[in-house]
């Protein structure tokens, strides 16, 4: 049997979001809800998927299956492509399963051509406003389709505005329109050599495949990587018929929200324009008005919206976010879909839904995006420094949070200014999908023009980026990289700052503050934590990370990494003498220097953990990292340890490494110089002996690690050394203290063997950095430099450094807990890696069984909620 293809809206439903994507899965569901939807169908992501298959072609079997739904969509409206007298006009819009918005293309106004136009005018009474869609479809298709770029055609539009001396869109004639429609065709003549199609049947199918061709484009890639959606998906096909927004000043079109995406308050927000095609709002060319004002502009038209989106909220259960248009006084819904919020508005959302009785607390928990928390985990400006700072300007709030850093003007100077390390705010006349890469890396975003809804606004949004949009003050001269602002020229490179929850610009660099886990947050975290099963702890190597990670909810350190601790400036000497040593003697000497430093350390980061668990590992980098290499820094240390310049640098150049990441580091220190775990054991066990007699409430038991394991007997030789110098210890302290010996797994081989590891480790900690690197054989410090080819090629979807690879790595991690498991029935299994704060992962982690995640301080709420989530779909017995 051939598969079916495409689905008319009436034949559809909102639970088949898979094969009709998100729009198209909604509008089936309005138009059986019996709102006003134009009506059409849907190319389902199936066709998407086999474009692709075919080698990018559109095969005759879908070719066909698009005419006859195109013969049945002109049966239903009475229309005809191509007619003189009463002709099919379509729409054309992609719709993936989860909304990507302004990722992919959209065309309007499709089926016009030189002659149906003509009698679009006559129907309509109103040939400037068939013209004006003329022209649109013109330069959408050449854009889209062709990809000729928009550029020309604004070029075209900005003369004929000139000529004419007029300032808006709307002032152009009838006649204007019909001029600049025919040097729009000339303009596609020039640039692609051919005629523009007047064939509608031809113009569907171009602008079909453009969209199918879009899911692909690079801001496709960079989104779809961004918010780990799968590139096998695909897009599906919107069909509609079309609804007139810019038919006069009883049309217009807009957007909203049942709630305010950027606090999550209860009452509808949006914006529309009057005699507007939809684009005209996104682009942010005209200021919109906002909603409440279509209550007078036209008090029916506003009472239905209103009752709409109090259906839609209540049918989905979560907020909407809404496209409608109005042609002559009637009301059209083109979307609904759940919309974009702050992380602060989906808090606040979640918890008015539970408080509303529309959702429970699994659900408040399960709809929260568990990356987005970053933007309320970092910092704000503190109110004393927005007492004393005076803003400079002020534009919407369009997206929370504050940012300070330099000034940039371009998507592609963001890139280059964050790669020599500065904080930079993009500031832009307004913003396009293209920009997205250099959105991402920016502090914060400032546009001249657009409302809340243009594209900056709903991207930054979307990506936890404090924006503030719509700044009509700034005078701009982007060609020389400068803005004027409150009477003040600013340059590229000059500091201001942004408050995205105000609005305010400031000219100068403010001070920021951290934040803190309160009010609905600290709501939805304690449900959160009711929900999980694993347990989170921190990679924290300072008192201060450790206090950090613990505000935000941390059970334990996951991963001291001691080494840290040897760069200090007052330890360096001590740690390059050790290295240097050419006697144990020698050696011993420099570690009882540094032993007492360790120990201070240790008993700190005890006290900031309040007897929660921590692990701390034995030194693991190459030693070469702290040798010195100046000239000066040399002769400096020879002199401290009285030998010869000549001596130490024959020292330093024996301890070149050609491949240093597999070289000399890990418990490899430890099995050639055991007076290094011999120091760091003792410095653990005193550190802890002396924590528990000033706090005996905690239960302090020290669980110490060993990196870099790939060898039980290796693992052995390790443990035998601390056990000897811990009991002691602990002996000679007369203490009942008891301690635990772990360690990473982090080579292939220990995973292989770990049945074996288990007899000698109480616990594993997947150190999912090396396991990645040895597994894939990438560099872990290089293959930033390769990967973005495998992306491209669609190789590898995301980078594994971040997102674990359950495929390959996962597999080495779960036959891993096996084996051990298998020795050790009880035995503890986390992970440290950085991967053990990204979303995926976590549910990875739960699914294998882990007792517990480690993530630097700043994730720990995300892999709370997202082990909640987890537990929530998969629960654990
Ligand atoms: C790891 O390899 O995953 C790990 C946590 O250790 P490090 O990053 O210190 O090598
Ligand atoms: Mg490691």
């Amino acid at each position: 049997m051939s598969t079916k293809y495409i689905y008319l809206f009436s034949e559809g439903n909102g639970s088949m979001r898979e094969l009709l994507g998100g729009k198209g899965a909604n509008l089936a569901e309005m138009t059986s809800m019996g709102m006003p939807v134009p009506r059409g169908f849907t190319i389902s992501t199936e066709a998407c998927t086999q474009y692709y298959a075919d080698d990018r072609t559109i095969n005759p079997e879908i070719e066909g299956q698009i005419m006859e739904y195109i013969k049945k969509l002109e049966e239903i409206t009475g229309k005809q492509f191509g007619s003189m007298t009463n002709p099919l006009l379509v729409s054309v819009r992609s719709g993936a399963r989860a909304s990507m918005p302004g990722m992919m293309d959209t065309i309007l106004n499709l089926g016009l051509n030189d002659e149906v136009v003509e009698a679009f005018a006559k129907k309509t009474k109103n040939p400037r406003f068939a013209y004006d869609s003329y022209r649109r479809f013109i330069q959408m298709y050449s854009d889209v389709v062709m990809e000729v770029g928009k550029k020309y055609f604004e070029q075209l539009i900005d003369e004929m505005k000139e000529k004419r001396g007029v300032t808006q869109d709307t002032e152009l004639t009838a006649k204007d329109l019909k001029e600049l429609a025919e040097m729009f065709k000339a303009e596609y003549r020039t640039k692609l050599g051919e005629e523009f199609p007047q064939d509608p049947k031809e113009q569907l199918m171009g602008a079909v495949k453009a969209v199918f061709r879009s899911w692909d484009n690079p801001r496709a890639i960079y989104y779809r990587r961004m918010n780990d959606i799968p590139s096998s998906w695909g897009t599906a096909v919107n069909v509609q018929e079309m609804v007139f927004g810019n038919m006069g000043d009883t049309s217009g079109t807009g957007v909203a929200f049942t709630r305010n995406p950027a606090t999550g308050e209860k009452k509808l927000f949006g914006e529309f324009l009057m005699n507007a095609q939809g684009e005209d709002v996104v682009a942010g060319v005209r200021t919109p008005q906002t909603i409440d004002q279509l209550k007078d502009v036209m008090p029916e038209v506003y009472d239905q919206f209103v009752d709409i989106c109090h259906k839609l909220e209540y049918h989905y259960r979560d907020m909407q976010d809404m496209e409608f248009t109005i042609e002559n006084k009637k009301l059209f819904m083109l979307q609904t879909r759940n919309g974009k919020r702050t992380a602060a508005a989906a808090l606040k959302i979640a918890c008015d839904l539970v408080d509303e009785g529309m959702i429970t607390e699994q659900e408040a928990v399960a709809m929260i995006d568990p990356k987005s928390l970053d933007a309320l985990l970092h910092p704000t400006f503190p109110k004393e420094e927005l007492e004393r700072a005076k803003p400079i300007g002020q534009g919407l709030a369009a997206s929370p949070g504050a940012a300070a850093g330099r000034i940039v003007f371009t998507a592609d100077d963001v890139v280059t200014w964050v790669d020599k390390g500065e904080k930079v705010i993009l500031v832009r006349l307004e913003t396009s999908p293209e920009d997205i890469e250099g959105m991402h890396y920016a502090r914060g975003i400032l546009t001249v023009r657009g409302g809340m809804t243009s594209h900056a606004a709903v991207v930054a949004r979307g990506m936890g980026t404090c924006c503030v949009s719509g700044c009509g003050a700034i005078k701009m001269d982007e060609a020389n990289k400068k803005f004027e602002l409150g009477g003040k020229v600013y340059k590229e490179g000059d500091w201001i700052s942004l408050d995205g929850s105000t609005g305010n610009i400031y000219g100068e660099r403010l001070h920021t503050a951290e934040a803190e886990i309160s009010g609905e947050f600290g709501r939805i975290m304690a449900w959160a934590d009711k929900f999980r099963a694993l347990q989170v702890r921190t990679n924290a190597d300072t008192p201060k990370d450790a206090r950090q990670a613990v505000n935000f909810g941390a059970e334990g350190i996951g991963l001291c990494r001691t080494e840290h601790m040897f760069f200090d400036p007052d330890r360096i000497s001590a740690i390059r003498q050790m290295i240097v040593s050419d006697t144990v003697e020698q050696r011993e000497k420099a570690l009882s220097k540094l032993e007492p430093m360790q120990q201070a350390d240790f008993e700190a980061i005890y006290e900031a953990m309040k007897g929660r668990p921590v692990t701390i590992r034995l030194l693991d980098p190459p030693l070469h990292e702290f040798v010195p290499t100046d000239p000066a820094d040399i002769e400096a240390l020879a002199k401290e340890m009285n030998i010869t310049v000549e001596h130490l640098t024959n020292v330093v150049h024996s301890l070149h490494e050609f491949n240093p990441m597999m070289g000399h580091r890990g418990c490899r220190l430890d099995v050639t110089f055991p007076e290094i775990a011999r120091m760091q054991t003792s410095a653990i066990i005193k550190a802890a002996l002396a924590v528990r007699s000033r706090r005996p409430a905690w239960q302090i038991e020290p669980e110490i690690m060993v990196p870099l394991v790939g060898e039980a007997r290796e693992l052995a030789y390790v443990k035998n050394v601390i056990d000897a110098t811990a009991q002691k210890l602990i002996k000679e302290a007369g203490s009942d203290m008891h301690y635990k010996v772990g360690t990473m797994i982090e080579i292939p081989r220990a995973a292989l063997t770990a049945d074996d590891i288990a007899k000698e480790a109480e616990f594993f900690s997947f150190g999912t950095n090396d396991l990645t690197q040895m597994t894939f054989g990438f560099s872990r410090d290089d293959a930033g430099k390769f990967l973005a080819s495998y992306y491209d090629n669609k190789i590898y979807e995301s980078d594994p450094f971040s997102k674990l690879d359950q495929a390959g790595v996962g597999r080495l991690v779960e036959m891993a807990c096996e084996l051990g498991r298998k020795t050790r029935p009880d035995i503890k299994l986390g992970i440290c890696g950085e991967q053990g704060g990204d979303p995926s992962t976590v549910e990875f982690c739960h699914n294998v069984g882990l007792t517990y995640v480690s993530c630097s301080p700043f994730r720990v709420p995300i892999a709370r909620l997202a082990a909640a989530q987890a537990n929530i779909k998969n629960p654990r017995k």
